[in-house]
């Protein structure tokens, strides 16, 4: 579904992506992994259109996307501390980005109705973002992002703000997400916990390079060089 080609970022002089390749199919699961500072988010907001590459390509569906800007992408971003609108009420933030679309009013509030379903949060409609948990918000930020059908959801450490039974939870909901909607998720994080548990294939990644790429068994059995072997094997 997606490809980064001969991708390389530069800040202030600075490698923060090398030459950086990477092939992601269609209703894959796909995790970037690696300590602070390796380039994950930096990756994430190339393919999501918020940063652009110094050199290399986006591709999406065969079609070069470097140059779109993020809203023509058929893709949605949900960060970590993702802010909802607080004068706005849940059914509003949801359909905020449809409003904007043009859609009508009917199939509006059926997509809202879907994606409260979804997230398990059915009736909340009216509630106000303050009056909601952490967690339940985060679920909000991802209705949001699925009303839009994007073929490819980018979610940058969505549960690093959860405690651990929420965030347990969550990524179940993911992985169901995933499975019941058929799109394709790009997931960052620094957890290689939640890595093993959620992903089909997982990315480390360090200081701008991919240090292995593989399903869960294989980055968990068979490490390729000491960092990755170091890495999988620090507990949190
Ligand atoms: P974390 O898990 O801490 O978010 P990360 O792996 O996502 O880390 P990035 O956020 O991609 O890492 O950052 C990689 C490097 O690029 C870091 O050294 C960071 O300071 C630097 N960097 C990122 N964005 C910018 C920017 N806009 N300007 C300057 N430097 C930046």
């Amino acid at each position: 579904l997606i490809d980064l080609v001969n991708i390389s970022k530069s800040f202030d002089n600075t490698m923060v992506l090398d030459d950086l390749n990477l092939s992601v199919k269609e209703n894959s699961f796909v995790t970037l992994l690696g300590p602070s500072g390796c380039g994950k988010t930096t990756t994430l907001r190339i393919i999501g259109g918020f940063e652009t590459a110094d050199t290399g390509k986006v591709i999406f569906d065969g079609v070069d996307i470097s140059k779109l800007p993020p809203n023509k992408r058929q893709l949605n971003t949900v960060f970590q501390k993702y802010a909802l609108f607080t004068h706005m009420n849940i059914a509003e933030n949801i359909a905020f980005g449809l409003k904007i679309k043009g859609k009508s009013k009917a199939y509006i509030d059926d997509k809202i109705k879907y994606a409260l379903k979804l997230v398990n949060l059915d009736g909340y409609e009216k509630r106000t973002v303050d009056s909601l948990s952490g967690g339940q918000q985060q679920r909000i930020a991802i209705a949001r992002a699925i009303v839009n059908e994007p073929r490819l959801l980018l979610l940058d450490e969505p549960l690093g703000a959860l405690d651990l039974k929420l965030r347990q939870d969550m990524q179940y909901e993911l992985i169901r997400l995933k499975n019941e909607l058929g799109i394709t998720f790009i997931y960052v994080t620094h957890d290689q916990e939640e890595a093993l548990t959620m992903s089909d294939t997982i990315v480390v990644m360090n200081q701008g390079y991919i240090q292995q790429m593989g399903t869960p068994e294989q980055i968990y059995n068979e490490p390729e060089n000491a960092f990755v072997a170091d890495f999988i094997g620090e507990s949190n």
